[in-house]
């Protein structure tokens, strides 16, 4: 760090829910025709950093999240497109962290690239990291992934990342498919929940895996200030029950990306409605996929 560098204590008071006042750029009519940024960064404080993928470039317009501590930076998932001309997620991270570092120098800061889980939607700008300097990233897949967070020899730890006094818990959160993590930060209290758990199609690969992630959520959830559940996708419109088709390239009627723990209890909920009933089962706020047994 650099000399006089300011310390920046994000754990002094218990995170606030503040609003996540944004229109989310959401495609277009005609995706020719699309004005939109390849990628849109929504400041939620100015050490956390919520970013959409253009959902012209890619229908799954996927969320990724940016994260500043006072020694590094995680990056949590690289988008659903890997080249850098249609999808510069390297260059709008660069820019991203010599703007912070400009209001908090340091010396020397290195970036952390971490996933929700290995599908590609979620892994496919890695490469745009390969050669960055003072940059890690973890593979997605399980056995990388698993050795990282240790879930390899411990599957119910809580593995903490650790960016300069804020620490992320991280679970090994199993059902949507088996590389799932999810992320607790304490600067922000966001409960970050990848595909396990956002406005849309949940597809559960493991079902009783699913069913124990959820559980162990609302549990940790109930021992730790959850401000909003987030995951990396909006697949819902705004009416109740109803989504948008897979494919869909113009979503201007989106619900708010942002859940709620009240949520995570409507889909335990769910999760026993459906009971070993397969296939798609639309819910207010969520459609459940159960895709196997
Ligand atoms: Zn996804």
């Amino acid at each position: 760090m650099a000399a006089g560098a300011q310390l920046i204590d994000f754990t002094a008071e218990p995170p606030e829910r503040r609003g996540i006042d944004v229109d989310w750029i959401h495609g277009s009519a005609s995706a020719k025709r699309n004005t939109d940024p390849d990628i849109q960064v929504y400041a939620y404080d100015e050490h956390t950093l919520i970013l959409r993928q253009n959902m012209a470039v890619d229908y799954e317009a996927p969320f990724m999240y940016l994260m500043f501590g006072n020694t590094r930076a995680v990056l949590i998932d690289t988008g659903a497109t890997a080249s850098a001309e249609f999808f510069p997620l390297r260059r709008v991270v660069d820019e991203a962290v010599e703007r912070w570092l400009r209001t908090h120098p340091r010396d020397g800061y290195p970036l952390l690239v971490l996933h929700t889980h290995a599908h590609g939607d979620h892994i496919a700008g890695d490469a745009q990291f390969a050669d960055r300097p003072d940059t890690v990233v973890v593979n997605a897949d399980l056995s990388s992934a698993w050795t990282f967070f240790g879930f390899a020899r411990d599957p119910g730890r809580v593995a903490r990342v650790d960016l300069g006094g804020r620490v992320l818990e991280c679970l090994a959160s199993p059902g949507h498919h088996e590389t799932a993590v999810t992320f607790y930060d304490p600067g922000t209290g966001f409960l970050l929940t990848g595909d396990t758990v956002y406005p849309g199609r949940l597809y559960v690969d493991d079902w009783a895996a699913f069913s124990g992630t959820i559980d162990r959520l609302i549990a940790f959830a109930a021992t730790r200030p959850v401000t909003h559940v987030l995951g990396c996708h909006i697949e819902m419109t705004d009416r109740p029950g109803v989504d948008y088709p897979v494919r869909t390239t113009h979503q201007p009627d989106e619900p708010p990306l942002q859940m709620t723990v009240d949520q995570l209890r409507d889909i335990r909920r769910a999760i026993d409605d459906i009971g070993d009933r397969p296939g798609r089962h639309a819910f207010p706020d969520f459609v459940i996929c159960r895709r196997t047994g």
